[in-house]
């Protein structure tokens, strides 16, 4: 089980699952949502998510289309984001959970739009772009590779 929670504590989760698809994405919604340089996220099965607490303190908004990012509204923490088109999956931004989840972020995706002040030093692959195929939480992406095939 992977715990996780925000930063006034007022929401927590547990996970009873396990994580898919962690990448960090640095395209300019997920910046400004994580307010960070990038946001390390990953996907899970909707079915594998429990609220522990906290869940009405959950506010979704809709960064785009059919795309709902819920954060915290006491302390703005990022929790879970809900897609129109996936029901049956969720994405987690990593910085959320407790517990050491086991998976690492395998890739940098969105890099076209990353930040001028932020340099990658890792060797993980980086796409210009979204990742190829669905991914949950990258529904920008999703329609451009959608659309290009
Ligand atoms: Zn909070
Ligand atoms: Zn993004």
């Amino acid at each position: 089980m992977i715990r996780g929670s925000c930063l006034c504590g007022g929401v927590k989760f547990r996970i009873t699952g396990s994580l898919t698809q962690a990448l960090n994405c640095h395209c300019s919604m997920c910046r400004k949502a994580q307010g960070s340089a990038f946001r390390s996220r990953a996907s899970l099965k909707a079915a594998d998510f429990e609220w522990v607490q906290g869940e009405s303190l959950v506010t979704f908004y809709e960064s785009s289309r059919g795309n709902h990012r819920g954060f915290c509204r006491v302390c703005g923490s990022p929790i879970l984001s809900k897609f129109d088109a996936h029901p049956s999956y969720y994405g987690l931004p990593l910085g959320a959970l407790d517990d050491d989840p086991g998976i690492r972020p395998a890739l940098h995706v969105h890099v076209s739009s990353k930040a001028p002040w932020f340099t990658i030093t890792d060797d993980l692959p980086q796409l210009p772009d979204g990742p190829t195929g669905w991914i949950p939480g990258a529904s920008s992406s999703m329609t451009k590779s959608t659309t290009t095939r």
